[in-house]
């Protein structure tokens, strides 16, 4: 079984996703962090530059991209690796953000990322999380879900969780983050962040994360 879990960036998806992947005891499979370790990529190896990204150079080498993710006992998260190396701290970090949009909007980065979460996805129960998942990756998904919440509700979540690691950041510059990210994502010509027909819509602004897992949980059950 394949449950889609679509939004816009920092409305809790992730949270929603990995609460029903533990309750289900299915795998949990969070593509955003895919393509966070192609932007590290970028930015450690020279294919961002005088703030453009060199595409030539990105294509050179995204084929030799190998991006996983591990499950660490101890700290019961998931990490995700690129090459054999953890990056799980440093794919959070604003700066990635900030090139995260931009990179995603490149189609042969787009290509290769969704076969790799189709491959991910072969085997067994996921629940998947991301901006395409309902509409591209498995339009064929047994359950589609789209949440939403307010720029601002979301920007104070993002910048509490980013104070709570330890980045120096401040309010506006997350909240600009935010929407420079929903810009790009939902105009792209590369399958746009948009709402699949058959999703099930869920704004979580005035819901706490308890809730919101319950009333997904709710509906799967059902
Ligand atoms: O989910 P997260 O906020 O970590 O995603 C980071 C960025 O990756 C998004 O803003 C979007 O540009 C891109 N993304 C995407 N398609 C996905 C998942 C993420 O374009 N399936």
């Amino acid at each position: 079984m394949i449950i889609a879990i679509d939004g816009y960036s920092s409305c809790g998806k992730s949270t929603i996703a990995k609460g029903i992947a533990k309750e289900l005891g299915y795998t949990y499979i969070d593509t955003g962090a895919m393509y966070r370790a192609v932007t590290l990529f970028c930015l450690q190896n020279n294919s961002i530059q005088q703030n453009e990204i060199n595409e030539f150079l990105l294509k050179k080498y995204i084929d030799t991209l190998h991006i996983s993710f591990v499950y660490d006992a101890q700290t019961q998260t998931q990490q995700t690796y690129l090459n054999g190396v953890n990056v799980e701290h440093e794919i959070r970090r604003l700066e990635v953000a900030n090139w995260v949009s931009p990179v995603s909007k490149i189609g042969f980065v787009r290509q290769k990322l969704v076969a790799m979460q189709r491959e991910l996805a072969a085997h067994g129960n996921i629940v998947m999380d991301g901006r395409d998942i309902g509409t591209v990756v498995f339009p064929h998904a047994d359950y589609k879900f789209f949440i939403t919440a307010s720029a601002q509700i979301r920007a104070q979540r993002r910048y509490d969780e980013l104070l709570a690691k330890g980045e120096q950041v401040n309010f506006e510059e997350v909240l600009h983050n935010i929407e420079q990210r929903d810009l790009i994502d939902t105009t792209r010509t590369e399958s746009p962040l948009t709402q699949a027909e058959d999703a099930i819509v869920f704004d979580t602004s005035n819901v706490t994360r308890e809730q919101q897992l319950e009333w997904i949980l709710e509906k799967i059950r059902k």
